[in-house]
């Protein structure tokens, strides 16, 4: 098989500095104040000062260096090429997307806005989904999907010394939940281990489940660039969770399917997605209603295949994991392989890889592949993503 270099990212991923008075309420109105947006959120913020009476001192692109417009109160309709005309020396690749905009030394100081349980009555364990406010900073933290963030819990470890951070996939979009562009979502599993006889619990894991609106929150990154998604909106795109895992599938969803994302983000998906998601049991499986909702809409577009270990079987009888899933499917997986267009994400526990190797390996082997080979092709490619923990 022919192993085809995907295109990996990422629209307009420039960033712009807008210096802004007479804007916001209160104190903040009397400042001039600096805002950073991404190139395609430019234009609605321009609108949103225009319209509250703000004037716009200047617009820089940032990187480059370059003040692209010092025009007096932008009018109430401005146009995206009053911004620059003049190409900005800065272009779209990897190099753009957002990396360690704050560092540990000197965090973002996030606020909670919500946590909640993701799993429903019965379920094992315990998940939340975790919003945090990023407003105010400046830089702005922003990201894209398939990054993380760093988390420094409170406290202090067993020398004495402050926690060192722990990193969480993202699982919102880069518009945030509320499509706001100024929140990051986690989904993040409390860590419980039994040890001499007692329980242990991890520190940031559950610092986080029991954090309380309106905590703050020590805040790192955006990190990762293995779990980009495809620029191509007709490319294929195979996930593979398990647990947390399905945190940054979360956002490639969203970004393809949910509506408000849609009518926002300016990519319109048209290829074909396929999640499969391996759960204990039913009552663990995370965002499954917003999955099976997707897969109602979209049915051209969006499959979702679910492993549930403790309740189904596979074929030998026993507990139906997620790689069991892969073999059932192989010679699907392999047709859609074989399309350069496809992309494959693996994200969970470490525990999840050999599972999943082993079913590639014998899919290949049927087909006369060797898995062996073709998946450092494919790594190569930038087509097989993989980010396990
Ligand atoms: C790129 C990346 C993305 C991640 N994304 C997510 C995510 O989206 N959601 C999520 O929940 N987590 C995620 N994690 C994991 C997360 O970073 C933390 O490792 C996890 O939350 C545990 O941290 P903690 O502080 O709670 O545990 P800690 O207090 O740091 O305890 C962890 C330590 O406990 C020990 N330990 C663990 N299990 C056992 C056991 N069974 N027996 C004995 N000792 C044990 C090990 O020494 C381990 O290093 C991600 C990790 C990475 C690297």
């Amino acid at each position: 098989m022919r192993v085809t270099t995907g295109s990996v990212l990422r629209t307009d991923d420039r960033m712009f500095r807008v210096t802004v008075n007479a804007f916001g309420v209160g104190p903040q109105r009397r400042a001039q104040r600096s805002l950073v947006v991404p190139a395609e959120r430019l234009q609605a913020l321009m609108q949103t000062i225009a319209l509250s009476g703000g004037r716009i001192e200047a617009v820089t692109a940032i990187d480059a260096g370059t003040t692209v417009d010092a025009s007096p109160a932008p009018s109430p309709t401005p146009k995206t090429d009053a911004v620059p005309s003049k190409p900005v020396a800065v272009s779209a690749s990897h190099a753009q997307v957002p990396v360690n905009l704050y560092k540990p030394k000197d965090p973002f100081v996030g606020t909670v806005t919500e946590n909640y349980s993701l799993l429903a009555e019965g379920a094992i364990g315990r998940v939340n989904h975790i919003t945090f406010d990023l407003s105010g900073g400046d830089p702005q933290l922003h990201y894209v999907e398939g990054q993380s963030i760093g988390i420094i819990p409170d406290g202090e470890d067993a020398n004495g010394k402050p926690h060192k951070l722990r990193l969480y996939s993202i699982a919102s979009t880069r518009h945030g939940d509320d499509m706001a562009d100024h929140t990051v979502s986690l989904c993040v599993r409390q860590l419980q281990y039994e040890k001499d006889g007692e329980t242990v619990n991890g520190v940031c894991s559950t610092f986080l489940c029991d954090i309380e609106p309106g905590a703050k929150v020590r805040i790192t990154g955006p990190v990762g660039k293995e779990m980009l998604l495809p620029e191509d909106e007709e490319a294929n795109v195979i996930m593979l969770a398990t647990g947390t895992g399905i945190a940054p599938m979360r956002t490639y969803l969203r970004r393809m399917f949910e509506p408000s994302e849609r009518e926002t983000n300016g990519w319109h998906f048209r290829g074909k997605a396929w999640l499969f998601m391996g759960a204990p049991t039913t009552a663990n499986l995370l965002y499954d209603a917003d999955f099976e909702h997707y897969q109602r809409e979209f049915p051209d577009n969006f499959r979702y295949t679910k492993a549930i270990s403790r309740e189904q079987q596979n074929a030998k009888g026993g507990r139906m994991y997620i790689q069991d899933r892969v073999s059932e499917n192989a010679e699907e997986i392999f047709a859609w392989i074989e399309n350069p267009k496809t992309h494959v994400y693996m994200c969970g526990l470490r525990g999840m890889e050999p599972g999943i190797d082993e079913a590639m390996t014998a899919a290949a082997a049927a087909k006369g592949l060797d898995w062996s080979e073709l998946r450092p092709q494919l790594k190569k490619a930038e087509r097989w993503h993989v980010e396990t923990y």
